[in-house]
């Protein structure tokens, strides 16, 4: 549907800086479209009326439907964001539609308590789903940090306004043809599309949406939260992460190397869990290092949609800046650059590429250290000692992830308790499944995606009380 006003944005392929597409740029007055929809559908379509077992049914078929389609629904990811097509073809669509199975089979699972409390009264709970809920979502992992809000609102029996990033609106787009292919009602899901300054700030004000799931930066979840409060909003934060990955000299070192270059480079490093604060045992330091540099440098930038790329062209031109500034910082603070560092040229391509880069002797006051730049770019640090290496690694405002290699598997669940994080990797990085809670500690924001802890989110719990006597 158009905007009112006419409007469009354009959304570019990273890979060739070339506009894939003409989006509708939404303003207010849409919005108050959108949410009238969703707000109908739930107060009075027959998406509430439905059993929960249909409600399900219809979440399966919209994983059915998104694996036929997987082939496009892909190339439209790695247009869009210029992700390898290998990651969104083989990763990112078939856990979507995991994500899609998995609350399908929550939504006949839902319920409430009786609780037998007194005598004279028989008193139980009910669970009940909050209402319309918007999902502000970044640009990152576009239809998969969709599905982890979208699937659980809606097995809860929420109705929904989906808000992509003006970066990557097109896998939404693309959701909500499937949803309607479905069989979902009318309203229930909604896509709106637009600025998120305009128009993700105008859903966190409006009277008519009742729960906010963002993920995205943390100074933006820092404004969302104080505009919320005018409505009471629910609110949940996915934010950013600086996470530590630490490698114990008695660890599979072959294995380690592995993990940490996945760990920063999946993703180009776009990764809110991105492994980007690499600790090294002393004792193991340089040859660690030599085998990690040359593991990065045979990562080469490619074709998004070549299937034999594995490193694909940065989300924008304006993202590409902020990378080669923080390389360009990393060098200015005497970090030693020991791999890429530079801009990538791939033939044929006027994309966004830049080569995976690692700085080692890394101290933990410098900028690369401490602040997240959202792309490939790898701060390797020393430590002598266990106690050292946990307390560096909680030493930031940031708490999303965690990952630890070692051998010696107390040390692992020592560390595993130690480390104040939201998910802990041992001897792995970088792994998600839909049963397992996902979310941040301190400023990585709060509440949880994923498994059965998301649902308490899309969900309030209502207590009734009948007498007996
Ligand atoms: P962003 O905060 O700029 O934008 C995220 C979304 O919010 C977009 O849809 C955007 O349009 C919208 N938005 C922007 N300003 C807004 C405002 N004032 N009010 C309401 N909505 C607004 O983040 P980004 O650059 O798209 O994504 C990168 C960030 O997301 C990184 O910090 C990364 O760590 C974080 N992230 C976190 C997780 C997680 O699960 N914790 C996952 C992926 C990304």
């Amino acid at each position: 549907m158009d905007a009112r006003s006419g409007r469009t944005f354009e959304t570019l392929n990273p890979a060739t800086n070339k506009v894939l597409a003409r989006i509708a740029e939404a303003e207010e007055a849409d919005l108050d479209t959108a949410v009238t929809a969703a707000r109908a559908a739930f107060d009075g379509g027959p998406w509430p009326k439905m059993t929960a077992a249909e409600r399900g049914r219809i979440l399966w078929r919209m994983a059915d439907l998104l694996m036929q389609k997987a082939d496009e629904v892909a190339r439209l990811e790695s247009l869009d964001n210029g992700k390898p097509i290998f990651e969104s073809r083989q990763v990112d669509i078939p856990l979507v539609a995991e994500i899609f199975q998995y609350y399908a089979g929550w939504a006949t699972k839902i319920t409430g308590d009786t609780l037998p409390a007194r005598a004279g009264a028989f008193t139980y709970t009910l669970r009940e789903p909050v209402g319309v809920v918007a999902a502000i979502v970044p640009w990152n992992f576009p239809l998969l940090l969709t599905s982890w809000k979208v699937a659980p609102a809606l097995a809860a029996g929420n109705t929904v306004l989906i808000k992509p990033s003006s970066n990557t609106p097109l896998t939404a787009l693309k959701l909500a043809e499937i949803a309607q292919e479905a069989g979902l009602p009318d309203g229930v899901l909604n896509v709106v599309t637009g600025r998120g300054s305009v128009i993700g700030m105008a859903m966190v004000k409006h009277a008519g949406v009742d729960k906010i799931a963002f993920t995205g930066e943390t100074k933006t979840g820092m404004e969302i939260m104080k505009a919320g409060a005018e409505t009471l909003k629910k609110i949940t934060l996915e934010l950013g992460g600086k996470s530590p990955n630490i490698v114990f000299a008695d660890a599979d070192l072959d294995a380690a190397v592995r993990g940490a270059t996945v760990g920063i480079f999946y993703g180009k490093g776009e990764v809110c869990a991105a492994g980007s604060r690499l600790f090294v045992e002393k004792k193991i330091h340089d040859e660690f290092v030599q085998k990690l540099v040359a593991r990065t440098k045979k990562m080469v930038p490619g074709d998004p949609l070549d299937p034999k790329t594995r490193f694909g062209a940065i989300v924008s031109r304006p993202q590409l800046e902020k990378v080669l500034r923080y390389i360009a910082t990393g060098k200015e603070e005497g970090a030693q650059l020991v791999a890429g560092g530079e801009r990538a040229q791939v033939e044929g391509l006027d994309g966004n590429f830049v080569l995976p880069t690692v700085f080692d002797h890394v101290q933990p006051g410098m900028r690369i250290a401490r602040e997240e730049i959202f792309g490939p770019v790898l701060s390797t640090l020393e430590f002598s000692d266990p106690e050292e290496a946990i307390a560096q690694a909680n030493a930031t405002p940031y708490g999303l992830a965690a990952g630890l290699w070692t051998r010696d598997v107390a040390k692992a669940h020592r560390a595993a308790r130690a480390l104040k994080a939201g998910t802990i990797w041992i001897n792995t990085y970088n792994r998600y499944d839909p049963a397992l809670p996902f979310g941040g500690y301190k400023q990585s924001g709060y509440g949880r995606e994923l498994g059965a802890a998301a649902l308490e989110h899309y969900t309030q719990l209502k207590s009734v009380w009948v007498d007996l006597e």
